[in-house]
């Protein structure tokens, strides 16, 4: 198992930097496809790269999958580390008769290339056609362009890894091909770390709801006119920003509301006359894109109403709240506990993933213990918590055929 060492330092505290179809990104990708051919895998790749390796011609299919792309200065273990333990799996079975197992890796799972995340799940749930490519866009940059660049560098690299050739494929899976979808992946905080856990299995996935409001107020001298007779954005900005928040600690709510402010600077005795405000909602089952438009039109015309400012909102990007109970959670806890790990049932992903929308009949994820939350270079796992993360994937393999 040294082949893991190329992935991982589990000594280095510095930040990776592998966005989403960057040289650094497809370069990892390579390196994943030269092990995925070592193991035997067969590998193809899709329009939106993608790739996926495949072994085995059982009846039953597995899928296990995670993204290989971080955010800017991220952490090495996020994404990587689910795909690093399904193929110390794929090692350790050596071939499971009956089944078929696909590890796929997702591109593009983090929304800081185009403020939209799991572009390459939701492209194989047929959510994003390759004809919306080029409006997928920010800054002048688009995912058209960037497929390219990354296609280009993914074949540089896999030349110089001395990679055999891989075949293109308008979708790396099917509909209705994969029977279980399983994203193991490391937990975003440290909860099962602080709580002595070995293994998480998780019930729901969170989805964004993320916009951007401007209100549009006057500007008043701050000494001479009376309170009442303004039109204040910051005071609309703050009753909007403590509504959201109060919704978000209601029982059965959504998970978390979280604003970033951009106050346009003016001087001290002037009030702001326009604030710019960005959301980022976090949504559980029963909230629905729809039913959070409303309620957000809804709070929008209360506070124009009270407060005569002119409210403007620009959706920039949404998901689907996705409950993840079924049998693959089942099978997961069994996995776990079987293997005598010390298992937390029914987790809540305030993080979005691709296992929400990877297309199978049946879709989970489990969570590896991390310290030093994710997104960050302090992110860290133990050696020992990817052994575990392979062996319950081994062990949830083995039950799945047996009970065929
Ligand atoms: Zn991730």
């Amino acid at each position: 198992m040294n082949w893991i060492y190329k992935f991982f330092d589990f000594h280095t505290t510095s930040g990776i930097n592998r966005v989403a179809y960057s040289e650094d990104n497809m370069r990892f990708n390579a390196m994943m496809i030269k092990k995925m051919q070592e193991l035997g895998m067969d590998v193809t790749y899709d329009n939106i790269l993608n790739i996926c390796g495949t072994i085995g011609k059982g009846e039953k299919v597995i899928a296990l999958h995670s993204h290989s792309d971080s955010v800017p200065n991220g952490g090495q273990f996020d994404g990587m580390a689910g795909l690093v333990a399904s193929l110390m799996a794929i090692e350790q079975m050596n071939k499971l008769p009956g089944v078929t197992f696909k590890v796929i890796i997702n591109a593009c799972e983090e929304s800081s290339r185009f403020d939209q995340s799991c572009l390459g799940s939701k492209y194989l749930a047929g959510k994003i056609k390759s004809g919306d490519f080029q409006k997928i866009n920010k800054d002048g940059d688009d995912l058209k362009s960037a497929v390219n660049y990354g296609e280009s560098m993914l074949w540089k690299w896999l030349k110089q890894f001395e990679c055999k050739p891989i075949t293109k494929t308008n979708h790396v899976i099917g509909k209705g091909e994969v029977d279980y979808a399983v994203e193991p992946h490391i937990e975003q905080s440290d909860f099962l770390h602080r709580q002595g856990k070995d293994i998480g299995v998780v019930k729901s996935i969170a989805a964004p709801y993320r916009f951007r409001l401007k209100f549009q107020g006057d500007e008043y001298h701050t000494g001479s006119t009376p309170m009442d007779e303004r039109r204040d954005a910051s005071v609309a900005a703050a009753k909007f920003t403590l509504s959201m928040y109060e919704q978000a600690g209601l029982a059965g709510s959504f998970l978390s509301a979280t604003i970033s402010n951009g106050t346009q600077s003016v001087s001290m005795n002037k009030s702001a006359p326009e604030v710019l405000m960005k959301h980022d909602i976090r949504m559980l089952n029963p909230w629905t894109p729809e039913k959070m438009s409303n309620f957000v039109r809804e709070m929008i015309a209360t506070i124009e109403r009270d407060t005569g400012v002119k409210i403007e909102k620009n959706v920039l990007s949404t998901g689907t709240p996705r409950d993840v109970q079924g049998e693959v959670y089942k099978k997961l806890i069994r996995a776990s506990k079987n293997a005598g790990f010390k298992t937390e049932e029914g987790m809540v992903s305030g993080a979005g993933h691709d296992a929400a929308y990877i297309p199978a009949k049946d879709s989970g994820l489990f969570f590896i213990p991390n310290t030093g939350g994710s997104h960050n270079p302090k992110e860290m796992i133990e050696k020992k918590s990817l052994f575990n993360a392979a062996v319950v994937i081994k062990n949830f393999a083995t039950e799945a055929v047996k009970l065929t």
